[in-house]
């Protein structure tokens, strides 16, 4: 008989997330996981349906007063290639909001929600390792590198790209490498952002700048390895100056306040997103390069429709990874090929695929509806594209109404 509902393994974003919406579900929870050895500087773009959910949870109120809002993304074209895209401008208000997302500091994101974890009164907190996962028909049993074992109902695996989990449950991956490296670092600055995320598109990938408080942002520089190792070492002062030059002094001069740290780029989906009595949620289910926002949004939309399945369940978790994996596959895929693909384009010399990005970015800038449509899609994924296509079905002589329009 199981002695704790829910386990997740890892206390990243992911397994944070995972236990505390689960925990709010009613289930008891443990959350295993090491000691973390290397600090996160990175900073988080939140989209706005990742906020909602974070709100639906609860934690919301905590993250809010130290995160930035992000109400226009701007894309410019830094290549200096033959053929360049136009500037590109997308602003909230054009679908009615007052931001895509806000912009976090991992850390804090952290700290909020382990206090909202602890606040339940439902999660307990395990220092150790997962070393291995068994499932049987009735429940999973853990293993633990402090030689603890638990049973437990159900298992979700949050615990990063090298998932023992995943491994446990024989689920194979598919993993591809990039010639990249983020450096990543917060800076102050002496202009106004005026709430705007700007992404440079360099040859060796995004130059991002994102708001994070008044004046004050927060960088992700997409370069070559060696030259990234080369910029560890350079000194502050000269790396202020680099920074102010390719953003071509768009918020005057730049102050860098936080160590340099270095992120080399890979892909990686797994072949299954759950399986019996497991799901994947995160970077154990998928790794993404940091490009339009999409790594741990996408752990959200995991999060979100697991906790849908369970509450559904009424307890019944014998089948829920296979459930939980059929309704994940298809954004999982779209949203991994389509930003593979563009960070490629980025990348290549070949003449037509330049020409065909800086169409589409053209076209994107130049035609409103489909401009919206875009950005739609971007903060609530599958609505945007349900709403075009009812309104086109609509819109079509002789199609009778939707039933469920109003739904
Ligand atoms: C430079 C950069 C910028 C990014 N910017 C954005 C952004 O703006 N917006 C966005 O949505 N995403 C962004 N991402 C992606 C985002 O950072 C990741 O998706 C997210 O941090 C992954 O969180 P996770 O919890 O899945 O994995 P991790 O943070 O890797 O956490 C894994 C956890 O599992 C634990 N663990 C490991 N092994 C075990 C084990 N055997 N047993 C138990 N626990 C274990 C680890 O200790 C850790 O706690 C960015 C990524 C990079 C590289």
């Amino acid at each position: 008989m199981p002695d704790t509902t829910i386990a997740v393994a890892g206390s990243g974003l992911a397994g944070l997330t995972a236990a505390l919406a689960t925990a709010r579900l009613g289930f008891d929870v443990v959350v295993l996981a090491p000691n973390q050895t290397r600090q996160d500087k990175r900073t988080t773009a939140m989209l706005a349906g990742s906020v909602d959910f974070l709100r639906q949870l609860g934690v919301w109120d905590e993250v809010e007063p130290m995160a930035s809002a992000l109400s226009t993304m701007r894309i410019i074209d830094a290549t200096n290639r033959l053929i360049r895209a136009p500037q590109v401008d997308f602003r909230s208000s054009e679908i009615d909001l007052p931001a895509f997302g806000y912009n976090i500091a991992n850390s804090a994101m952290t700290d909020a929600l382990r206090k909202a974890c602890i606040g339940t009164g439902r999660v307990s907190f395990i220092n150790a390792s997962a070393i291995g996962a068994t499932f049987h028909p009735d429940h999973v049993t853990i293993a633990c590198d402090n030689g603890e074992e638990l049973d437990v109902s159900f298992a979700i695996g949050a615990d990063g790209r090298n998932s023992v989990f995943r491994q446990s449950a024989a689920i194979d991956v598919r993993e591809w490498t990039y010639p990249q490296t983020a450096i990543v670092c917060d800076f102050e600055h002496t202009l106004d952002h005026h709430d705007t995320s700007t992404e440079f598109h360099t040859p060796t990938g995004p130059f991002t700048v994102v708001p994070l408080g008044k004046l004050r942002s927060s960088l992700v520089w997409v370069e070559k390895p060696e030259f990234a190792e080369r910029i560890c070492a350079t000194p502050l002062e000269t790396l202020n100056r680099m920074v102010e030059d390719r953003m071509q002094s768009l918020l005057g001069k730049v102050k860098i306040t936080s160590p340099v740290q270095t992120w080399p780029l890979s892909g990686m989906t797994a072949r299954r997103f759950g399986k019996s009595r497991l799901a994947l949620a995160g970077e154990a289910a998928h790794v993404v390069p940091p490009i339009g926002a999409q790594g741990f949004n996408l752990g959200i939309r995991d999060i979100e429709l697991l906790v849908e399945l369970m509450e559904k369940s009424n307890g019944a978790f014998s089948a829920l990874g296979e459930t939980f994996h059929r309704r994940r596959s298809a954004d999982i895929a779209m949203r991994t090929a389509s930003i593979d693909l563009f960070n490629r384009s980025l990348l290549s010399d070949f003449i037509p695929v330049q020409l065909v990005r800086s169409l589409g970015l053209y076209t994107m800038g130049a035609v409103s509806p489909l401009r919206r449509l875009i950005m739609r899609e971007g903060v609530t994924p599958g609505l945007a594209f349900q709403h075009a296509t009812r309104r086109l079905r609509q819109a079509m002589p002789g199609t009778q109404p939707e039933r469920n329009a109003a739904r």
